[in-house]
C-alpha cells in the first residue's frame, strides 16, 4: 500500500492538509487504479483521530523513516532468530534492559511471557501448552487489577486468582504459582502498590509481569518497570511509539525473554505462533523506537498544549459550552481537552454530538467517554499538523447549531 495513496485521498477534500504527518511536504500522488486512493477505492472513509492510540481506529500514524525502514527491511530475506536476537539486544541497550523481544503487540508480550513463566524453556512442556497439567499454572492479580487483556494471559491455560491485600497474596503463593500480575495503570487502585509488589514477588522467588501498554509518554517509562525490579514489561509498539500497529515489546530478564521467544513464531507448534511478527516490524519497531528517544518531548508536549488551547479557544463564548483541560493519569499520558454543553441550551446528546462528528466531512473521531452525559473528550497527540483547527471549527458547528 502506499502513503501517497493514502495522502491523495484528501486531495479533493476542502482543506489541504496532508494525512501524512511525517512528511507534509509529500505530494499527493495517485494510488493504484482510475487514480483513486486506496481507501477510497475500497469505500473506506480515513478520519481525524482526535480519540487517542485506539486499536480499532488504528492505532497511530508511522513516521515517514519508520515505514521506510519497513520498506528496506522487506526487501531481503533473513533469518527471523538472527534478526530478533539482533534487534533484542539493541533495544534493550537503548531502554536499559537486560533482554528484549520485539512481538506482535502488547497483548502477545503477554501471552509469550506468561508461557515463558509457566513452560519456560521445555520442549515437552512447550508443545504441550494450553494444557498445563503438572505445570506451574496459577496467575496471581489483585482484583482491580482485572483488565481486558488479561485473556492474553488466560489463554496459556492457567488459572487466574484474586487478591486484594497484601497478606491475602503472600498466603496465595505456593508451588504452582508461575507469575505474579501487575496493570501498570491500575496501580491508584490497588492495595499492593508496584515497589511493595515487586517486593513480594522476590521474596517468593516468583516473576512479576507489568502491563504498560499503553504508558509512553513520558519516555522514562520505558526503563522505570524494569530499574524497579519487575521481571517482565509490556509495551504497545502502535500506541505512543509510533511503531507498527502489529507491535509491541517485551522486556525483562535474559532467561524469561528466551523462553519467550521460544514459545512463540517462528517456533510453529507453540502457544504463541498465531501472534507472529515478520521483518517489516521488528525492523519498524526498533527504528520508531530510536526516533522516539531522540524526539524533543518537551517540544511536543508544547505543541500538544497548544491544540488544546485553541481547540478551546474556539469554543470559549459558545453559549452552554464549558471546557477543561485533563491529562490521563499513566496511561495515554498527554494533554486532553474535555467538552461539556448544558443540554437546556444545546439540546443535543452526547450520542449526537459524536454521530455528528463521524457523519461530517472530514470525519472526527473523539475519545469514547461520559457514558451518555452531554460531555466529549478530544485528544490532541494522534493529530496531524493542523488538524486541531479543523477539530475545532467542526466542534463549534456543531454544538453552535442548536
Ligand atoms: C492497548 C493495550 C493492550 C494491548 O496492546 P496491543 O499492543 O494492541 O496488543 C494491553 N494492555 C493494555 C493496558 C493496553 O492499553
Amino acid at each position: 500500500m502506499s502513503w501517497a495513496g493514502l495522502a491523495s485521498l484528501w486531495a479533493g477534500s476542502s482543506n489541504s492538509h496532508n494525512l501524512c504527518a511525517a512528511s507534509p511536504d509529500d505530494k499527493p500522488r495517485k494510488g493504484r487504479g482510475a487514480g483513486k486512493g486506496l481507501y477510497e477505492q475500497l469505500g473506506v472513509r480515513p478520519l481525524i483521530n482526535a480519540a487517542g492510540t485506539f486499536t480499532t481506529l488504528s492505532g497511530c500514524l508511522m513516521p515517514r523513516e519508520v515505514v521506510e525502514a519497513m520498506d528496506e527491511a522487506s526487501r531481503h530475506h533473513i533469518s527471523i532468530s538472527e534478526l530478533q536476537q539482533a534487534v533484542g539486544k539493541r533495544i534493550a541497550e537503548l531502554v536499559g534492559s537486560e533482554s528484549a523481544l520485539v512481538t506482535a503487540g502488547a497483548a502477545a508480550a503477554l501471552t509469550l511471557g506468561t508461557a515463558a513463566c509457566v513452560a519456560g524453556k521445555d520442549q515437552g512442556k512447550i508443545l504441550r501448552l494450553p494444557d498445563t497439567t503438572g505445570m506451574r499454572n496459577e496467575v496471581l492479580i489483585q482484583r482491580s487489577h482485572r483488565f481486558a487483556y488479561d485473556h492474553a494471559v488466560r489463554a496459556v491455560g492457567i488459572k487466574l486468582i484474586e487478591v486484594e491485600t497484601r497478606r491475602q497474596l503472600e498466603s496465595a503463593i505456593n508451588a504452582r504459582t508461575a507469575l505474579l500480575l501487575f496493570l501498570n495503570s491500575a496501580d491508584p487502585k490497588g492495595q499492593i502498590r508496584r515497589k511493595e509488589f515487586v517486593e513480594l514477588g522476590k521474596r517468593a522467588g516468583v516473576p512479576t509481569f507489568i502491563d504498560a501498554a499503553a504508558d509512553v509518554p513520558p519516555p522514562e517509562r520505558l526503563s522505570e518497570y524494569v530499574r524497579l525490579g519487575f521481571d517482565l514489561v509490556a509495551f504497545s509498539g502502535g500506541k505512543g511509539l509510533r511503531g507498527p500497529q502489529c507491535s509491541g515489546l517485551l522486556l525483562g530478564r535474559r532467561e524469561l525473554i528466551e523462553a519467550a521467544f521460544l514459545n512463540g513464531s517462528p517456533h510453529s507448534d507453540t502457544i504463541g505462533r498465531l501472534a507472529k511478527v515478520g521483518k517489516e516490524e521488528i525492523v519498524g519497531l526498533w527504528t520508531a523506537l530510536e526516533l522516539y528517544l531522540k524526539r524533543d518531548h518537551k517540544a511536543e508536549r508544547r505543541e500538544w498544549e497548544t491544540r488544546v488551547r485553541e481547540i478551546a479557544g474556539a469554543l470559549e463564548n459558545l453559549r452552554g459550552v464549558k471546557t477543561e483541560t485533563f491529562v490521563p493519569e499513566i496511561a495515554n499520558e498527554s494533554p486532553h481537552l474535555r467538552v461539556r454543553w448544558d443540554e437546556g441550551i444545546i439540546p443535543k446528546k452526547n450520542a449526537d454530538v459524536v454521530r455528528l462528528l463521524r457523519d461530517g466531512e472530514p470525519r472526527i473521531e473523539v475519545r469514547p467517554s461520559g457514558g451518555g452525559q452531554p460531555v466529549v473528550e478530544v485528544a490532541v497527540w494522534m493529530l496531524q499538523p493542523d488538524e486541531h483547527r479543523i477539530v475545532a471549527k467542526r466542534l463549534r458547528q456543531v454544538l453552535e447549531r442548536a
